[in-house]
């Protein structure tokens, strides 16, 4: 039967605040131990009365694991921002006392050699709770106040048998620096009379807005490839507990309801187990009961899916876990209009509250099949090891060790396994160079991920997709990656990664070259530059002591320098133990093969000074990656520069110009005039994706892309299919791979002519009709992995991906496709910055 819980609403009317008190929250009557402080008494205000701010978050979550033996905290890492990243454990007082030993017992589950002797009926289950990773989606971190205070307070034999038979691992948010950013905003606008319309200022977060980390990206996608800090911390503690059950407490827009999984049954990854979804919806039938009792609406099996493993909620799907993901309409703020009526924070509280209870009620009931579940998970994973014709993945650098050392950190935060080939052994003859690879064998534990990471897929059941379609990893770095049939002998296991150095070769005094490939040459530039050191590039390849050096490669005179030869030295030496690269000193500039140092095929480069445009319209995710990009690997700066500044501000002190993907509306006339003049004065302006079609409409070179073909009479469909048949048309993510002209300066440093691009949109530029305009291209067939429609495929085929437009003496170069994605393409960084540093240069006979 339904609860009237309304009546228990108190009204505080004299300061006009919509204010509750805890008895709003604990609809079932409940005895709590008084000396556990209630959040109100540490952190100043009702829960729901303010949004938290992380800091009192934190002050909270401390008091508790004082005052609760039922408690430990612990901080597990650091945000950007430099925010404490907790962990609680909760559980009984005795399972504390064994809490190792449980802990280890719990990880044997996903070794079939061992765990087939756990006593799984004695055994509790481990159930990780998470809150907010998206900031601005507060009612998850709000209701994590309820739900610690509830499990460390809350006295009966229910709560008791619940903390015996569980370990709850709870993180009351996944995203600090977010929340912190979002509960800042709302609370500074909030008004006496709380002010519910959509249009008051409280719900219209500036750019850009608390979903995003400090560098503007969205750590709901960052599970998989674990790029940041607060996503490394969680995913260290997912593999140590290897959880039962993953929460995942969000918000969506303020008109909904209530969502709780499964997604769509159809859009679910092939590669998680059908039971996956039966236990989901068991679980999800406690979920109904709870918020039938509050009376609150819902809905499941709709418009989220299950598909990508990059995020929270799917992410534990893919290892034996089951991964819940929520989502509750968003006051985003502290009340606001709806069609269901004014939304108020505390109602979005309670029914994120009220789901952790219900699933804490089903990891208790269902705590053996859970557990059974994951054991068998890893079982059958190992039974299709067996059965896989492919017994191991080499994968292979062997002109740029770093990256692959990215890739092999990747690998290690998500618990692969992987060995370095010993020294004499030949893997094959592609890997020729195999002892500088890893070699990764299929049947270990991780297997099903291991899949999931190298796959490419181009069948799917369905055609709409929640996220990206496709994130084959070795792709996204641009590595060498191949499948052995027969498992070689394993190497050394590599247990501990260490950053390659690179190596000073040759004695000689005359000039230094460094080769175009290593990840960290842009680095190494830079920094060269910032210190007044003349660097030159070749356009042509030469040769020094036998060796080829292709375009692209750095040289350094000795001589011709502000720096004296010692200076130099110790700048080259940190170059080879900092940026991973090997530095030639050579004695001598004579080559009679190719061009000698002297040659005017050598051009200086500039110290780039880069500015690039964020708010009004810029995605923040995009612009976020580029800002990422430059300032934590290449360490260089870049002005972030709001559209409303472009518009007045001078842009002499700027060599660069960086538009990354979004709407340009803000931007003046005056100021589209002043851009043109500061590029025909030698400005180099570098578009992506949106900003290819706006070069084209404001005069700024030549940029068509293919239009949307005339609908032709097409075949009559029922109106229900109008949604299905629109997110049918999108590209949300998938990988093509290109054909690239080596010689043009944009593509220096790669070492091969087919190059894997990532693809999240629909603009399909035409090619240019001059020789030199089109050096990276689509070809007949270029789908390598991912879901795209058969009309936007058609488009795809023969178009370019980057055009060069030359005006007066500067550039404007543009890029359909985004070279940064997520910080994880590692693999075509070096486009974006050859087209910083080597942008001057290009010849205008490559103009489209
Ligand atoms: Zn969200």
């Amino acid at each position: 039967m339904r609860k009237l819980p309304l009546l228990l609403i108190l009204i505080s009317c004299s300061a006009g605040w919509a204010q509750v008190d805890l008895s709003y929250y604990f609809t079932t009557p409940t005895q709590f131990n008084p000396a556990i402080p209630t959040p109100q008494s540490v952190v100043g205000h009702q829960v729901g009365e303010w949004h938290i701010t992380h800091d009192r978050l934190v002050n909270y979550m401390m008091a508790l694991d004082k005052a609760s033996d039922r408690i430990t905290l612990e901080v597990i890492g650091q945000t950007h921002e430099a925010r404490p990243l907790l962990l609680l454990t909760v559980t009984s007082p005795k399972n504390h006392q064994n809490l190792e030993s449980i802990r280890a017992q719990h990880a044997l589950l996903s070794d079939p050699q061992k765990s087939g002797s756990l006593d799984l009926q004695n055994m509790p289950a481990v159930f990780y709770i998470g809150h907010s990773i998206h900031g601005n989606e507060a009612s998850g971190a709000n209701a994590a106040l309820l739900t610690a205070y509830y499990l460390a307070a809350a006295q009966g034999p229910e709560i008791e048998k619940y903390l015996a038979n569980t370990i709850i691992l709870f993180d009351p948010s996944f995203n600090p620096d977010g929340l912190q950013r979002f509960s800042s905003w709302v609370n500074a606008r909030k008004s006496m009379l709380v002010n519910a319309d959509p249009n008051d200022v409280e719900h219209n977060e500036a750019w850009p807005g608390g979903r995003f980390n400090h560098y503007w990206f969205d750590l709901n996608r960052d599970w998989l490839v674990a790029q940041h800090p607060e996503s490394q911390a969680r995913v260290k503690k997912f593999h140590a507990w290897k959880p039962n059950v993953l929460t995942d407490h969000h918000e969506m827009g303020t008109n909904a309801t209530f969502f709780f999984q499964p997604g769509v049954p159809s859009r679910m990854h092939p590669l998680t187990p059908e039971k996956n979804l039966e236990l989901t919806k068991k679980i999800g039938a406690y979920h109904a009961k709870a918020l039938d009792e509050i009376g609150s609406l819902y809905y499941t099996q709709e418009g989220y899916d299950d598909f990508y493993y990059g995020k929270g909620s799917t992410f534990p799907d893919v290892q034996g876990a089951i991964g819940i993901l929520f989502e509750q309409a968003s006051s985003r703020g502290h009340a606001q209009e709806s069609v269901n009526g004014i939304l108020r924070f505390p109602f979005t509280i309670r029914n994120q509250f009220t789901t952790a209870l219900s699933t804490l009620k089903a990891v208790n009931e269902m705590r053996v099949e859970l557990l059974e579940y994951q054991r068998g998970f890893y079982t059958a994973a190992s039974a299709e090891a067996v059965k896989d014709p492919v017994k191991a993945i080499v994968v292979n650098a062997p002109k740029d060790k770093m990256k692959l050392f990215h890739f092999g950190e990747m690998l290690a935060r998500q618990q692969i396994a992987f060995y370095k080939p010993s020294g004499t052994q030949t893997v094959s003859a592609k890997n020729g160079e195999s002892e500088s690879g890893y070699m990764i064998p299929l049947n270990q534990p991780q297997y099903r991920l291991i899949k999931s990471v190298f796959e490419k897929r181009t069948q799917f059941k369905d055609s709409l997709f929640y996220d990206i379609s496709s994130w084959t990893l070795p792709l996204a770095f641009g590595i060498d990656y191949e499948e052995l049939k027969v498992l070689p002998a394993l190497g050394e296991k590599v247990t501990e990664l260490k950053a390659p150095e690179g190596k000073m070769i040759g004695k000689g005094d005359y000039a230094y070259v460094i080769e175009p490939f290593g990840y960290y040459v842009p680095r190494a530039t830079y920094r060269l530059l910032s210190k007044n050191v003349r660097v030159k590039v070749a356009t042509e390849s030469f040769y020094a002591d036998g060796k080829k050096f292709e375009r692209g490669s750095l040289l350094i005179s000795v001589d011709h320098q502000e720096r004296l030869p010692d200076q130099l030295q110790v700048f080259m030496k940190e170059i080879t133990e900092k940026d991973g690269l090997d530095v030639y000193a050579l004695s001598t500039g004579l080559d009679f093969q190719g061009v000698s140092l002297g040659s005017p095929s050598f051009l200086s480069l500039k110290k780039p000074e880069i500015a690039m445009l964020v708010e009004s319209g810029i995605s923040a995710t995009d612009a976020g990656e580029i800002w990422h990009v430059l300032d934590t690997r290449y360490q260089m700066p870049v002005t972030l520069l709001p559209i409303s500044v472009f518009n007045t501000a001078n842009l002499n002190r700027y060599t660069t110009l960086i538009i990354p993907e979004g709407n340009y509306n803000a931007i003046s006339e005056s100021a589209k005039e002043k851009l043109k003049t500061w590029i025909q004065n030698g400005g180099v302006v570098i578009g992506f994706e949106n900003a290819v079609q706006w070069f084209q409409s404001n005069g700024l070179g030549k940029f068509e892309t293919k239009k949307e073909e005339e609908k032709k009479e097409q075949r009559a469909k029922t109106y229900a299919d109008i949604d299905e048949n629109r997110g049918a048309q999108e590209t949300s993510g998938a990988i093509f791979e290109a054909d690239a002209d080596l010689t043009n300066p944009l593509l220096y440093g790669f070492s091969s002519s087919k190059i894997a691009l990532f693809k999240p949109n629909n603009i399909f530029m035409t090619k240019a009709g001059g020789a030199y305009a089109n050096p990276l291209t689509f070809g007949n067939n270029p789908l390598l992995s991912g879901y795209i429609s058969k009309p936007n495929y058609t488009r795809l085929k023969n178009s370019s991906c980057v055009g060069i437009a030359a005006m007066g003496r500067g550039r404007v170069i543009g890029f359909t496709e985004n070279l940064s994605f997520r910080a994880f393409w590692y693999g075509t960084n070096k486009m974006m910055m050859n087209a910083i540093f080597f942008g001057p240069l290009l010849s205008s006979e490559a103009s489209r």
